[in-house]
């Protein structure tokens, strides 16, 4: 199957190292990726406008020689060399960070988008793109399938986020069937861990923070909305799985296990010991009610599966939330 080659292609067992493109590296994902590929010995160019990435996020690799950056906005055409794979991680992600930068969020799904998957058809590279649960939009069909094709707002405060992946995976598409490049979506459910930035206004974030400073948690709407978290470290796992493998069609990634946030809250509260209150905030617009992924083709396709649960990954991600505290962020 096309893209098993993935990492070592036949014949090359001796030249195992490959040159992986990275975009959005000094994100949140894009970071722990760049981190899990040089540990299998592979080069990594990170690429980042750091318009919502941290430079922090890569310093410890300031010295490593198989890694190098360069701080570009990927809607500008470039061109930094040959790449044998280019995993497409660049968008802001956060409500709060998509809402601020609504436009550059359409572009870099769009011209951003377009420019990366143009370098993969010029190498012949292999491509992944980091799609999202929230082309689902405010889910009718619980948990989501990859077959649904969602229930999205065209017009309100998050459609440039959702209308941006949604176009993205078009386009992704469009090069795969029109320009035969070996192509590869994952659709991301929500994720967390170290290097989610303590101030991007996303729950588990958010949460961690106010317990930890001993402010209250604010849960916005009664708090009965859903989520289903993944640990950092499954979501990579997964991804680099997908990129081996010979799908070509959106595949889930995420943890099946959905909390409401009220349940999340008591599991920040928990881990950190924090006697922290709750305090009610308005529920933004268009928040989705329900989520939770399907993630039987994952399953299927690539032996895949979340192994890390909600309190041991808040565990795991305790030591870094209090590091920011402690540093006032
Ligand atoms: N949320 C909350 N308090 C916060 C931040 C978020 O109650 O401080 C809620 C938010 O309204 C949503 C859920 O938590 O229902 C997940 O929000 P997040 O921004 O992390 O990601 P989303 O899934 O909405 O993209």
């Amino acid at each position: 199957m096309a893209g098993e080659e993935a990492f070592s292609p036949p014949g090359s067992e001796l030249n195992l190292t490959m040159r992986v493109m990275v975009t959005g590296a000094a994100g949140f994902l894009g970071s722990h990726l760049t981190d899990r590929l040089l540990s299998e010995g592979h080069e990594v160019l990170g690429v980042d406008n750091l318009s919502t990435g941290d430079a922090e996020n890569l310093a410890h690799l300031r010295g490593e020689k198989r890694f190098a950056f360069e701080k570009w906005d990927i809607c500008r055409p470039f061109d930094f060399g040959r790449v044998d794979y280019v995993f497409n991680m660049a968008s802001p992600a956060s409500p709060p960070e998509y809402l601020r930068l609504g436009i550059e969020t359409l572009r870099v799904g769009s011209a951003g988008t377009e420019n990366t998957l143009e370098i993969a058809h010029k190498y012949g590279a292999v491509y992944l793109h980091a799609s999202t649960s929230e082309c689902y939009g405010d889910p009718l069909e619980h948990p989501q399938k990859e077959t649904y094709w969602g229930h999205v707002n065209p017009v309100g405060p998050r459609s440039v986020y959702d209308e941006a992946k949604r176009y993205a995976e078009a386009l992704v598409m469009a090069y795969y069937r029109s320009r035969g490049v070996n192509t590869h979506l994952v659709r991301i459910f929500n994720t967390y861990g170290p290097r989610l930035h303590p101030s991007d206004g996303r729950v588990i974030s958010n949460f961690m923070m106010q317990a930890l400073e001993g402010t209250p948690l604010t849960v916005y709407g009664d708090g009965n909305q859903t989520r289903s978290f993944c640990y950092v470290d499954d979501l990579i796992d997964g991804i680099v799985r997908l990129a081996r493998s010979g799908e070509h069609l959106p595949v889930n990634m995420g943890n099946p296990k959905e909390f409401t946030i009220l349940e999340c809250a008591r599991e920040v509260l928990a881990v950190t010991g924090s006697r922290s209150e709750l305090r009610f905030e308005p529920l933004p617009v268009d928040d989705p009610a329900r989520r939770r992924p399907d993630i039987a083709k994952a399953r299927a396709l690539l032996g895949w599966e979340p192994k890390i649960q909600l309190r041991e990954g808040l565990e795991r991600s305790l030591e870094f939330f209090r590091s920011r505290a402690n540093q006032g962020h």
